[in-house]
């Protein structure tokens, strides 16, 4: 090959005839590696414009996209102080929730943690938005955690409400609270009085509702009958009666009625009819001997009618 020389025919624009020229295999293979060399460099550069391009616009993008982020954090930070009035407010009226049915009041420090306790949670997987200083997002999500801590706590409170709520609507509903008679005169009071029989002094257990016979007597809570007397002696004792037990350690003694409505072990209401005003037993006319007994102790009937 060496010292031979090649034979280039070209064309050049707007010349109708070919040109010729020759030149050595040196100095061509010289120009081929200069021409290579500066396409590659073309390209580079055209690279590396594309490159910044692209570059400025994925910054340009990524601004963009920041700015909306910082818009929407904005936004949820308003939303959770929203969230957080609304919580208060429930914890609020849980507080006051609580002292009507008489729970003790939850500790602020408690209600400032909610449920829980101390937050377990870091938040060091989020160390690389922290060290930038743009930790909106983990405070808002610090907030979020709390005020769900919180929520648990209400709902938690609420349930207790509400089963202690229903243990005193119970216990009221078994608590004597009414008159076992509708009208009637209470012709003796609860304490001492005079024996109508031997004219002594003695202690009277219970008052007396004088009312006509076969007036209709009520339990006056909800209970069940737990003792029934049908068999009397004239001029001694009760007559025929009913016991009925309430719960909570109380009793009702409903005495010297004509007639007994219910049996022993039935359940009763308040306002049910349990039998008729009568003069059984130690008595001297229609009347309705009544007592109230709380853990065995006979109690003035007098507290225990509100109405
Ligand atoms: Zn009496």
């Amino acid at each position: 090959m060496q010292g031979k020389r090649i034979q280039l025919i070209y064309f050049s624009m707007g010349d109708s005839e070919a040109k010729q020229i020759s030149m050595g295999w040196k100095k061509l293979i010289g120009l081929g590696s200069a021409a290579f060399l500066f396409l590659l460099l073309i390209v580079f550069m055209l690279l590396n414009v594309f490159t910044n391009a692209f570059h400025n616009w994925q910054v340009a993008n990524l601004s963009k996209a920041n700015s909306q982020l910082k818009n929407l954090l904005n936004e949820m930070e308003e939303k959770v102080q929203n969230i957080e009035q609304k919580v208060a407010f429930i914890e609020k009226s849980d507080d006051d929730l609580r002292i009507f049915v008489d729970l003790p009041e939850i500790n602020e420090d408690i209600r400032k943690l909610g449920r829980g306790g101390q937050a377990q949670e870091t938040y060091s997987s989020y160390s690389a938005i922290t060290q930038n200083g743009r930790n909106e997002a983990v405070e808002i999500k610090k907030k979020l955690d709390n005020l769900s801590q919180r929520m648990d706590l209400a709902i938690d409170s609420r349930d207790e409400i509400e089963k202690e709520y229903n243990e005193d609507l119970k216990k009221l509903s078994h608590t004597p609270s009414i008159r076992p008679i509708k009208g009637g005169r209470v012709s003796a009071k609860f304490g001492r009085r005079r024996d109508p029989f031997t004219n002594e002094l003695k202690p009277h257990e219970g008052i007396d509702i004088t009312a006509a016979r076969g007036t209709d007597v009520y339990a006056t809570a909800d209970g069940k009958v737990i003792e029934v007397n049908n068999s009397y002696t004239p001029n001694k004792s009760y007559g025929k009666y009913v016991t009925i037990d309430h719960g909570y350690g109380i009793q009702t003694k409903y005495a010297h009625l004509s007639k007994v409505l219910i049996k022993q072990g039935q359940p009763v209401s308040r306002h049910s009819i349990i039998g008729k005003v009568g003069s059984t037993g130690r008595s001297t006319g229609p009347h309705l001997h009544y007592e109230v007994i709380e853990d065995g102790e006979k109690k003035d009937p007098g507290y225990y009618i509100v109405e």
